[in-house]
């Protein structure tokens, strides 16, 4: 399927977003992040099969909500994350699954991930935990089927990150730029909180306070999206 010059900047930052990824220890040969085609309802872009850090503009492939793959290659397993939370969050234009280290461990001792700083505001009251096991019993813990994703969906809701347990978690947002923001910083508060939590009581922000904080940051992406653009280039160019 031919994209448009719009949409080229869209695959431009979605191979971006792979290497920022990379690069902050978010994904490593697994997880992957994906963008809405708006100009394409129904429709997001996301790469065939393949480490997040190798992947480049050729890579990237449209897939329509059923999860199918358009193009050759094969299509990762975990597609229907990203069909199923388009389907049911219009308002989600870009989304990042991973199985960083500290999403893992919140996901396992059922302790809530909640916002220790400013940056993590969006974290809100604390993240859901989607229990696979819950869905279907034993099982190779993938979200590979319409129906996990669905039940994955459900568990998120309204929030920004849900967390996986014994897999990961699948962050969300309005844009490329603030889904990678989001994934960097849930697991940053993740790592923060865990240190904090070994010296006694977490004063987290409120409510309220997580509210301002996450709209105040919303406006800022820009700065922080631009430096880590510079530095994967960098890492590419080495210039
Ligand atoms: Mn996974």
């Amino acid at each position: 399927m031919p994209l448009s010059p719009p949409q080229d900047s869209l695959i431009d930052d979605l191979v971006l977003a792979n290497k920022i990824l990379h690069r902050y220890g978010i994904v490593d040969g697994y997880g992957h992040v994906s963008a809405r085609l708006d100009s394409n309802a129904g429709n997001f872009l996301l790469s065939r099969s393949k480490a997040p850090a190798l992947i480049e503009r050729t890579d990237i492939r449209v897939h329509d909500f059923s999860g199918a793959m358009h193009g050759d290659g094969a299509p990762y397993l975990e597609r229907f994350i990203h069909s199923e939370i388009y389907k049911a969050r219009p308002d989600v234009h870009s989304i990042v699954h991973s199985h960083s280290q500290g999403s893992i461990i919140f996901g396992v001792t059922g302790r809530r991930l909640r916002p220790i700083y400013h940056m993590s505001g969006f974290l809100g009251s604390g993240s859901p935990i989607f229990d696979i096991g819950d869905v279907m019993g034993d099982s190779d813990l993938l979200v590979s089927s319409p129906e996990l994703g669905g039940a994955l969906a459900t568990t998120l809701a309204g929030q920004s990150c849900a967390l996986m347990r014994g897999h990961g978690m699948t962050v969300v947002g309005a844009s490329i730029q603030e889904a990678v923001f989001r994934a960097v910083y849930t697991e940053k508060n993740a790592q923060m909180q865990l240190q904090a939590g070994r010296d006694g009581d977490i004063k987290y922000l409120s409510p309220g306070e997580a509210e301002l904080t996450a709209a105040l940051m919303a406006r800022s992406i820009d700065r922080t999206w631009q430096l880590w653009v510079k530095e994967a280039e960098h890492d590419r160019h080495g210039s």
